[in-house]
């Protein structure tokens, strides 16, 4: 899972790594707003998911309010290489000494997080590698031991750091490594890494990615996935936990484990159907759990019936259905749904179901029986109809 820029920021500054404060903002208006509380002179930054942004135009300073009015309707709707622009970073511009380079990531060969520094930074860093290797310092560190201070000195001595900022840069590559190593990163640059004027060194630019498979350990940054890049319904699936991909038929699939919900599409397929989405709902029976997932599969206005395959296996039959009920006497289906119970305590699970009542349910007791059920409902006919 890729960060912009800004907020790639936002984890260095929660790790202690300096960063210039700014706003993102979405419109002119906002960014003329946003230049006043931060104060003259401000950089503009388009926030997209690609580098070089700078050569590209997206990296702009701004001295008044004309000159942000100005920048930010050019960079905005801009398209990078592919990525329009939706996003401004709006930051207090920094004066530059110098320009250095580091980044911390998985040396996979080795088994080891390696450490890179250079002070050629705020170039394409794979030039560097190519004609000067010797002024890009590679380093790997003992994933047991950390990357002490001292380390770190060393890396910033050997890369050839001016004398006086060899603490500074030191703490930026300790910092760094906090990142990578706290917030499960796959990747964590900067470049350019700056000097100032004043000796201060700061994060210029921000490149990040999370292991998005530890995710769960990060809940506070799940939100930091972008946005504008994914479907509305599957944000909010992931949001909950769960998983859900859109599709462009009209019949909803539901299904307790991946690959029961992996068949369910094939089998409905077969019957002659056309998913419009899929939902796998996870194991257990929480009722909340399965309330989220409903209303998730029918938030899509293209679901006519919706298929909800389950398998009893550790999470027993009857305790599925108890949260099914509970769930659907929440929401009220407005669409036909085919349960089909099967595994674990299936019969007990069934008759709880046909107690209940439910209208819209039908249950169903195979994959086939269920398909063919679910096809005839969303084309607008009755469970008997034939095809
Ligand atoms: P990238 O082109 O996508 O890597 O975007 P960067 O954030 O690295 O910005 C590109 C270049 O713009 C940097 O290397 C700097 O030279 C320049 N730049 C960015 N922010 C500032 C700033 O606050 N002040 C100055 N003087 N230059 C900046
Ligand atoms: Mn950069």
């Amino acid at each position: 899972m890729d960060l912009l820029e800004y907020q790639g920021k936002q984890l260095f500054a929660r790790h202690g790594l300096k960063v210039s404060s700014g706003e993102a903002v979405g419109t002119v208006e906002q960014a003329v707003q946003a230049a006043q509380r931060i104060g003259y002179p401000v950089v503009l930054k388009a926030q997209v998911l690609t580098g070089g942004r700078g050569k590209a135009g997206g990296v702009k300073l701004a001295a008044d309010e004309a000159q942000v009015r100005e920048h930010a309707a050019s960079i905005l709707g801009m398209n990078i290489r592919g990525h329009v622009v939706h996003t401004l970073w709006v930051e207090r511009a920094s004066d530059i000494a110098s320009e250095y380079y580091a980044a911390v990531l998985l040396d996979r060969a080795a088994k080891l997080p390696l450490v890179m520094f250079s002070t050629e930074g705020g170039v394409d860093i794979e030039d560097v590698a190519r004609s000067h290797p010797e002024k890009l310092v590679r380093e790997h560190v003992d994933p047991l031991e950390g990357l002490s201070r001292e380390q770190a000195r060393r890396i910033a001595v050997a890369g050839g750091a001016d004398a006086d900022v060899l603490d500074g840069v030191a703490g930026a590559l300790v910092a760094l490594y906090e990142v990578w190593t706290r917030e499960d990163a796959t990747l964590a640059e900067i470049n350019p890494l700056i000097v100032t004027p004043e000796r201060d060194v700061r994060a210029l630019d921000a490149k990040v990615s999370l292991d998005g498979n530890a995710l769960f350990r990060h809940p506070e940054n799940r939100e930091l996935s972008d946005p504008e890049n994914e479907d509305e319904l599957e944000r909010r699936a992931s949001q909950e936990g769960l998983q859900y991909v859109k599709l462009d038929g009209d019949i909803g699939i539901l299904g307790n484990g991946a690959g029961l919900v992996m068949s369910t599409l094939d089998v409905v397929a077969q019957a002659g159907g056309s998913p419009a989405n899929f939902l796998d709902a996870g194991g257990g029976s929480d009722a909340r759990k399965i309330s989220q997932a409903v209303e998730l599969i029918l938030a899509n206005d293209a679901v006519k019936a919706v298929l909800f395959n389950i398998f009893g296996g550790i999470t027993r039959g009857d305790e599925v259905a108890k949260g099914l009920i509970t769930a659907f006497r929440q929401i009220k289906p407005s669409v036909p749904f085919v349960v089909r119970l099967d595994g674990t305590n299936d019969v007990e699970g069934r008759r709880l179901l046909a107690e209940a009542n439910l209208p819209n349910v039908h249950t169903a007791r195979t994959m086939d029986e269920a398909a063919r059920a679910v096809v005839a409902l969303a084309a607008g006919h009755g469970v008997g109809a034939p095809g």
